[in-house]
């Protein structure tokens, strides 16, 4: 077998096109950018499919290329289909749902997180299927990742695969790890009171500030809890509602905090924690209940796993990418992988993580076309 080459031009366009079907999350608009993926791989003699689950209107893509043997290899390449909404347009310099290409990058939003490593997937695809190979090659591109939704766990769950690529942005650099993420709420109700009268009552803004203190004092018990690759837990509040006038005192507080963990620690022992925590505002009289609202696992496989081995080699001989065991500090689907289906994955593609939910988000077109190379040559080595 040849390993392929595809030109520049043709990555950038491919990469444009996907980036022109406004596919932000929320609400989650992937539909007509799952049937331009299907369309494509049609074209190119790859047997594929819209996937109704787990939602009706809102469809996502797998195919299959090769054997389809049991027990032959198996590889599956996976990627998200939604992107974070453009934000304040004023912000761009770009229509974020154009694609425009320009200095050998390509501009808008998903550029790098992730179409590129959709892309990348689609023309590794096609040079499979007409390669031909003795093993199985599957595509899944997901709903809803943007937004914890179980779009890519739907795609993987049956598969009978033995190793995974997560198309996350990287910078063709191999991560085996990735840090998990809760969202937690704490509602602190107090006594409302007239501010004139304030012994009367009991204040959950007082209620707000002693919590704080017991977030700051966790923060520091968890930051000895550390990862090689991911570095620390991290506890950290980001949203505060709550009040009801100026001269009252107030019933009602709400704290939202995000959790970012490892895979040593347990969701439901986070939980445990959590609602520990705030003992000691209870005992100032406050009612505290605590609710988990969103969750990424973490997920992790050996540094040295064969398909991380693999992508390493091929990333630094054709890209002088880095070889150095790395990890993700953000979560991704490869907990679906790894966690959920039990296949060995990495998360590996070829955007710039930097440029993950920014405005004029790009691509670099390069790194897109290394990245068909790379996969070619995983490929054509494990199928
Ligand atoms: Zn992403």
């Amino acid at each position: 077998m040849v390993t392929p080459t595809v030109s520049e031009s043709e990555a950038a366009s491919l990469l444009a096109e996907l980036i022109s079907y406004d596919t932000q999350n929320p609400p989650g608009r992937e539909a007509a950018c799952s049937e331009f993926i299907v369309e494509w791989l049609t074209d190119a003699g790859i047997d594929a499919e819209l996937v109704y689950e787990p939602f009706e209107d809102r469809p996502q893509v797998i195919a299959t290329i090769g054997s389809r043997a049991p027990g032959a290899d198996h590889l599956v390449l996976n990627g998200h289909i939604d992107v974070v909404p453009p934000g304040d347009r004023e912000q761009w310099s770009v229509d974020p749902f154009e694609g425009v290409v320009s200095d050998g990058k390509v501009y808008g939003r998903g550029a790098s997180d992730m179409k590129s490593g959709i892309a990348a997937a689609m023309l590794a695809g096609r040079w499979a299927e007409a390669a031909g190979i003795d093993g199985t090659l599957t595509l899944t591109f997901a709903v809803g990742e943007e937004t914890a939704e179980p779009g890519t766990k739907t795609l993987v769950e049956d598969l009978d695969a033995d190793a995974g690529i997560v198309l996350e942005p990287t910078e063709l650099e191999v991560h085996t790890v990735g840090k998990g993420l809760a969202w937690y709420v704490a509602t602190i109700d107090g006594e409302p009171a007239h501010a004139s009268r304030p012994h009367v009552g009991n204040n959950a803004v007082d209620g707000l500030f002693a919590a704080d203190t017991e977030i700051t004092n966790y923060r520091e018990t968890i930051a000895e809890r550390t990862h090689p690759l991911i570095g620390e837990s991290l506890c950290t509040p980001t949203m505060v509602e709550g009040g009801t006038k100026e001269n009252v005192l107030a019933e009602r507080v709400e704290l939202r905090f995000d959790r970012r963990f490892l895979p040593a620690e347990s969701i439901e022992e986070i939980d445990v924690e959590m609602d520990r925590l705030f003992d000691p505002v209870r005992e100032q009289g406050f009612d505290v209940s605590v609710e988990r609202t969103r969750t990424y696992e973490a997920a992790e496989i050996p540094t040295d796993a064969p398909i991380a081995e693999m992508v390493r080699e091929h990333s630094a001989a054709v890209a002088a990418a880095p070889t150095e065991p790395a990890g993700k500090e953000a979560a991704t689907d490869q907990r679906n992988l790894v966690n959920d289906a039990g296949i060995p994955a990495i998360i590996w593609g070829p955007g710039t993580p930097e440029q993950s939910h920014t405005f004029d988000e790009y691509a670099r077109v390069d790194l897109l076309v290394d990245a068909v190379e790379i996969l070619a040559k995983t490929i054509e080595e494990r199928c």
